[in-house]
């Protein structure tokens, strides 16, 4: 009977899945484990250490989204020396750079520091949406630009780079921290929190098992 065949299908497809990598198919783990789930034969990571649970992800992402307007726009750093008194924020420091002769970097920055953090955060936001309600995802471009943007935002590494350079000024001039990094600090690390805990394949499989649950319940 082809229905029975067809049901059979989608409940071994729901119970295995192929490595995105090497294309293994893979056993489901039916225990609740503890550590992250690797593919045994190329060691890409199929899921967090954690269930994902897109509510308080969501909320945790709107959080990120509050802090990143004071990030940008409060002063990083203030930066005094011989009576030179001078502070900017993330915003000034990027316009500061696409005027002068450092263009290539101010379009870098442009990119990894505000671009693709906002790309992840809406992208990210719109996909624990779904989850949330159980609403299908129809275009598939929420979550290419999901991947993409987790592996071009570099706030991070900005916020690092900031760190290291007030040690290392710390010589020649008065360094004091502003509210934009401590914005800054707190939006990085929700951020981390939320791409560690929201793996995109993890994401996908929980999307994938609601339509099927919504299409069993028709
Ligand atoms: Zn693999």
């Amino acid at each position: 009977m082809p229905e029975d065949k067809d049901a059979s299908l989608d409940q071994e497809r729901a119970s295995t899945l192929t490595c995105p990598d090497c294309h293994t198919d893979l056993a489901l783990p039916t225990g609740r484990g503890r550590g992250a789930w690797r593919c045994p034969r190329c060691d890409r990571q199929l899921s967090g250490a954690w269930t994902l649970k897109p509510d308080s992800l969501l909320a945790l992402s709107v959080a990120t989204a509050f802090l990143w307007v004071p990030a940008l726009t409060l002063p990083l750093l203030r930066l005094e020396n011989l009576g030179l008194d001078n502070s900017a924020s993330l915003l000034d420091c990027t316009v500061a750079l696409l005027q002068g002769v450092y263009l290539p970097a101010g379009v870098l920055l442009l990119f990894t520091l505000l671009t693709m953090p906002l790309a992840n955060l809406i992208a990210v936001s719109r996909l624990l949406w779904a989850a949330r309600e159980h609403m299908p995802v129809h275009s598939p471009r929420w979550m290419q630009v999901y991947r993409l943007s987790r592996e071009w935002a570099m706030t991070d590494i900005f916020l690092l780079g900031i760190l290291i350079s007030m040690t290392k000024l710390g010589d020649l001039a008065t360094v004091k921290p502003g509210a934009g990094i401590v914005c800054l600090g707190l939006a990085v690390l929700l951020r981390l929190i939320v791409e560690t805990l929201a793996q995109p394949d993890q994401l996908q499989r929980l999307m994938d098992q609601q339509a099927r649950e919504v299409a069993d319940a028709r």
